[in-house]
């Protein structure tokens, strides 16, 4: 179907049309009240969020001055067009989804040019405008198309039955209404695309924050065992200091070598000591309290921060620990495998000398004494009295 839109009598504007009506008045009241009414309508479409809030506006206009009449919202959905129902009978089923290439309103939203037929009738007589069969057509037509972002993305379809009810007054009106449509839409587009930019800005924050805290549980992990490294033991120790000298609480700290550790890797591997070192780690973790600290000092070397223990608490977890590992059997591919460990303390309290290197050192002095003294064995170190001395005093208390 061929069809061209009537043009627009030249210079003409709504206050000449209103000038040539009769009786003048009683349309200028008409106009009036129409203007109020795209008034009202202009500024709730300039809030609307969502394109269903728009046609929910449009229609309470529509059906107000169209209510006798057909008007749609078509909106194009890639290749089709939706038509939605703004005033008259519903859209019929198959109507309500088209393919841009089908019917008036398509040929509009294709082209982007209006389609004014005040009478199809009278416009058939002159020959010009239909070829098809005009009896299916409306005897009025006024379909405008509206854009965003540049593109034609609808259009306003209003269709009568009686001629010229879609007069030049009202191709003026529908245009006035489908220029405030296009700013609307234009503003929701834009809402919508800095939501969705905002949406995508809030995950991308959160998968850096997420990375962010991997990063530093990286940092502070040693790779194999899973347990703290050295780094963050050091960190930890700094925490217990301060906590010591504020609160006045005692801490204590192991330092723990695995006995003849090498003997492991020259038997069984390389890799058999990883297991070896690993399978520590756990029993470790099983063996002491949640709220104590546990880190891989290095090699086959680990260190234990226990909070608020004294020596004598400090002691009794030591010997529960070296009991747990001598009656443990450690699962190669290969072999069952039992190790020993030797376990250096040092307790700490307000009154020491308070420093991490220094702490570490005791702890370490009292792990060679251990280790001197025969292995799978614990050892204070205390510098004021001989640590054997104080182990026996603990034993028997
Ligand atoms: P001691 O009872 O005196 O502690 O004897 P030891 O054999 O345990 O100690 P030594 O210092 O002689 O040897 C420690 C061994 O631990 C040597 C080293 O190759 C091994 N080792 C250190 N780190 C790792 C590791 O990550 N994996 C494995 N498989 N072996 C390690
Ligand atoms: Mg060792
Ligand atoms: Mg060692």
């Amino acid at each position: 179907m061929a069809i061209a839109a009537t043009p627009i009598t030249q210079g003409k504007n709504l206050l000449d049309l209103l000038r040539q009506t009769v009786p003048p008045q009683e349309r200028a009241i008409e106009l009036y009240r129409r203007l109020l009414a795209i008034n009202n309508l202009s500024g709730l479409m300039g809030s609307a969020k969502s394109v269903d809030q728009l046609h929910d506006f449009l229609g309470e206009y529509f059906q107000e001055c169209f209510h006798d009449e057909q008007t749609r919202l078509c909106i194009v959905e890639g290749s089709h067009y939706r038509r939605l129902c703004l005033s008259g009978a519903p859209v019929p089923k198959l109507e309500n989804y088209v393919p841009i290439t089908h019917g008036m309103a398509g040929s509009v939203l294709k082209s982007g040019t209006r389609l004014w037929i005040p009478d199809t009738k009278a416009s058939d007589k002159k020959g010009k405008l239909f070829r098809a069969n005009t009896e299916s057509l409306p005897r009025s037509i006024l379909i405008i198309p509206f854009w965003a972002r540049g593109k034609v993305i609808g259009c306003l379809e209003m269709t009568s039955n009686r001629p010229d009810r879609l007069d030049e007054i009202e191709y003026h009106l529908g245009t006035i209404v489908a220029t405030h449509l296009s700013a609307s839409l234009d503003n929701i587009l834009t809402r919508q695309e800095l939501a969705s930019a905002n949406a995508r800005l809030k995950d991308h924050d959160q998968r850096l924050s997420q990375l962010n805290e991997k990063l530093k549980q990286l940092a502070h992990t040693d790779e194999s065992t899973g347990l703290y490294n050295k780094r963050r033991l050091l960190e930890q120790l700094d925490m217990e200091i301060a906590r010591a000298r504020r609160y006045g609480e005692v801490f204590s700290c192991f330092m723990i070598d695995i006995d003849d550790f090498k003997s492991i890797n020259d038997r069984y591997g390389h890799q058999a000591g990883d297991d070896v070192l690993k399978q520590t780690g756990k029993l470790l973790c099983q063996s002491l309290r949640k709220s104590d600290f546990i880190a891989r000092y290095g090699g086959e070397e680990f260190t234990v921060l226990l909070p608020r223990t004294n020596g004598a608490g400090a002691y009794r977890a030591a010997e529960n620990l070296r009991s747990n590992f001598m009656s443990h059997a450690f699962t190669l591919p290969s072999a069952k495998v039992r190790i020993t460990i030797s376990i250096g303390i040092t307790s700490c309290t307000i009154f020491d000398r308070l420093d991490a290197r220094r702490i570490i050192r005791r702890a370490d002095d009292a792990l060679y004494r251990a280790k001197r003294s025969g292995k799978n064995r614990v050892c204070f170190n205390d510098e004021n009295e001989s640590s054997e001395e104080k182990v026996r005093i603990l034993s028997n208390a």
